[in-house]
């Protein structure tokens, strides 16, 4: 065969195969686009488990009309225009792949009216040669995304969903780590017409803690330490499970940086690392951990989905981490730090 260069649907499917596993990473996406876009009010509506429908509604800065087609074009973003941007990124986008991945494989309608505009328009891409139709609607200042019938045009990738059960449940976990993400933004989440979750906006810490308490449980929160550390231009704050609390099953464990969720095998280590001989080999923590950092300080153009971040200085930021936990769990097992010295 000769080199030629791939039609654009298909080398947007092709990307797509990196961001767009299930249902779930579609929701990842749109509401990332939601919260850089500074909305404070989000709306999740799925069907099916998202194989029928995912709709994101949030009253962000809104797409311009003649910039709908663009936004649904690959390597298209208002967040990011040169290196030094990328290299110190606050936004959580910044490849401009995920609208034009979305609707290379999906039937996908972005309406949306920014506070400039005196009317909404709508813009429609169905796969195929990626051509985008724009009409007039009704939409107020904000954003909607629906996306229909996920990867209906990829039935190898289609056959890979699992049961709608299975989907929901991926989704419900990802609004649980995007909310506990957010404080000050308002959370809808419905399937099939019914809400799952409500949540307030938690302007106040005792706001925040009736939203851990929702999320990760009661318990959770009535057996956790406050930690609040900061050093230099570090900063670690959130929750942390006592370890007599911690058990073999998986609780919450979420860790953020800068805003960003993670799944960093760097704040892993350190956060084992400092609850240490407290926990046996089969009990696993909990926390709720966001760590406040630079954003020149750490590298997040590693992976495509952005679970894991590269510290510059990945040394100071373990220690920092692992010391300022280990302090916040001896204070509430002090019979712990004797046992140690001895
Ligand atoms: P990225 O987020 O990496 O820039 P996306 O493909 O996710 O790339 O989105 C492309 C562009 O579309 C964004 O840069 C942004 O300008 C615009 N956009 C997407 N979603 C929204 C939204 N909910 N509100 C406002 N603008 C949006
Ligand atoms: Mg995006």
């Amino acid at each position: 065969m000769p080199i030629q260069i791939l039609p654009p649907q298909l080398a947007n499917q092709i990307a797509a195969g990196e961001v767009v596993e299930r249902p779930a990473s579609v929701v990842k996406e749109l509401v990332e686009n939601s919260l850089d876009a500074g909305a404070d009010q989000i709306l999740i509506e799925i069907e099916r488990g998202g194989s029928k429908k995912i709709l994101i509604r949030d009253n962000g800065s809104g797409i311009a009309e003649a910039e709908l087609g663009l936004a649904l074009s690959r390597h298209a973003t208002s967040k990011i225009s040169s290196l030094d941007d990328l290299e110190q990124i606050v936004s959580l986008g910044f490849r401009g792949e995920a609208l034009a991945s979305i609707s290379s494989v999906s039937r996908l309608t972005l309406t949306s009216k920014p506070a400039a505009q005196d009317k909404a328009w709508q813009a429609c891409a169905e796969g195929r040669d990626m051509q985008v139709k724009i009409k007039p609607a009704a939409h107020p200042d904000g954003c909607s995304i629906e996306v229909l019938d996920l990867f209906f045009n990829t039935p190898a990738r289609r056959k890979f969903l699992r049961s709608d059960k299975t989907e929901f449940a991926h989704i419900d976990e990802l609004v649980k780590r995007l909310a506990l993400s957010r404080f000050d933004v308002s959370w809808t989440l419905i399937h099939n017409g019914q809400t799952v979750r409500q949540l307030k906006k938690a302007d106040s810490r005792e706001a925040q803690q009736k939203r851990v308490a929702a999320l990760c449980g009661k318990n959770f929160l009535e057996q956790a330490a406050f930690v609040e550390v900061a050093y230099d231009d570090l900063k670690l704050w959130g929750w942390v499970l006592q370890p007599s609390a911690c058990k073999e099953q998986l609780q919450c464990q979420y860790s953020y940086v800068n805003g960003r969720m993670m799944k960093d095998k760097l704040l892993n280590h350190a956060i084992r690392q400092a609850y240490g001989s407290m926990l046996s080999a089969e009990q696993q923590p909990a926390f709720v951990l966001y760590l406040d950092i630079n954003p020149r300080q750490v590298d997040v153009n590693v992976h495509p989905a952005k679970h894991e971040v590269r510290f510059h200085q990945a040394r100071l930021v373990h220690d920092f981490v692992a010391s300022a936990l280990t302090d916040a769990l001896l204070q509430l097992e002090p019979q712990q730090q004797s046992s140690e010295v001895v």
